[in-house]
């Protein structure tokens, strides 16, 4: 039964799972790095609540209510009695390996460890955990208080019981479940990420510009989202990682990664978070960069 939920990584993702784990009351401790990244990642929760009270998705009551069960700190610690631990930390295996060496014993012994990674392999950071049998993948999208879908991913290891407790609780978020196998990015960065690396391709190749490729892709396809436009969303970092996990599992180079794309990372233009990306989002209205 999950009562107290931690998350780690006051991230975009984060930041989005604690919110609608906060909604369906459960308990919620978020763990980052530094105190500042504690206090930033809990503003941003308190503006995307008082949002979605001011477009009355939310009443105001409901909102108090979640906040007053969401607390945080800088300290590992303080995860010690959780029922479940998703990780939403920086998509790098070595980040990652590293938290689950410092968090595994702190958490009781019967307590799920979920990663929310985008890409990663679940059986191998599995084994990198003193509990494989109590791992598994909680994919949520971004951003998580409005996609439906969550993606459940069993590694080898994972018990049938994890799973279960997996499912009953990703039900409680009001959230749908789609289960994937452990192959590189699942089901839905499978196919969207190396369309975003095409979107990319097509602007590297100067076949159109960042107006055109989106204009292109929103009324010619019928996404919501121009490919730039989400992937700046995304953040080019994330997608980075993702072609390149793809390209290194699955050996093919059919998702080599745009150079447009690493240049981009290079310079620290991540997309949205960053102030800067595909767009320029420091003024008024988003300015394509090219
Ligand atoms: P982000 O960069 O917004 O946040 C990552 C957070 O992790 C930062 O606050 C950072 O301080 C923290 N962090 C880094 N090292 C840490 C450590 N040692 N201990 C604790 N915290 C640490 O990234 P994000 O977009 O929120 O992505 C987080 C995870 O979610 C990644 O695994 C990513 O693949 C996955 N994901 C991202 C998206 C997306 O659209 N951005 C969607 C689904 C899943």
């Amino acid at each position: 039964m999950i009562r107290n939920v931690g998350v780690i990584g006051a991230g975009q993702m984060g930041c989005g799972i604690a919110h609608v784990c906060a909604l369906a009351g459960y308990k919620v401790h978020i763990y980052d790095i530094s105190a500042d990244r504690i206090e930033a990642g809990l503003a941003t929760i308190n503006g995307n609540l008082a949002r979605q009270v001011s477009s009355s998705k939310l009443s105001d009551e409901d909102r108090k209510k979640a906040l007053a069960l969401i607390k945080g700190s800088a300290d590992l610690n303080d995860l010690a009695p959780m029922d479940l631990v998703i990780e939403a930390a920086t998509e790098d295996e070595a980040v990652k390996r590293k938290i689950y060496g410092q968090v595994c014993p702190v958490l009781k012994a019967d307590a799920i460890l979920a990663t929310n990674t985008s890409s990663l392999s679940i059986t191998r950071l599995a084994a990198s955990t003193d509990r494989p049998e109590r791992f598994m993948g909680i994919h949520f999208m971004n951003p998580v208080p409005v996609m439906k879908l969550v993606e459940l991913v069993r590694g080898i290891a994972t018990e049938e019981g994890t799973f279960a407790v997996a499912k009953d609780f990703v039900n409680t978020l009001d959230k749908t479940i789609t289960v994937a196998e452990d192959f590189p990015a699942f089901i839905v960065n499978r196919i969207l990420l190396p369309m975003i690396n095409e979107a990319i391709y097509t602007l590297y190749e100067g076949v159109g510009s960042v107006d055109a490729i989106d204009n292109a892709m929103k009324l010619g396809a019928n996404h919501p989202m121009g490919p730039l436009q989400l992937a700046d969303f995304i953040g080019l970092d994330v997608c980075l990682s993702v072609m390149q996990v793809l390209h290194d599992g699955l050996a093919d180079s059919k998702y080599r990664p745009c150079p447009l794309l690493v240049k981009y990372v290079e310079a620290g233009w991540l997309g949205r978070k960053s102030g800067r990306g595909f767009y320029d989002y420091r003024g008024e209205v988003p300015v394509p960069t090219r």
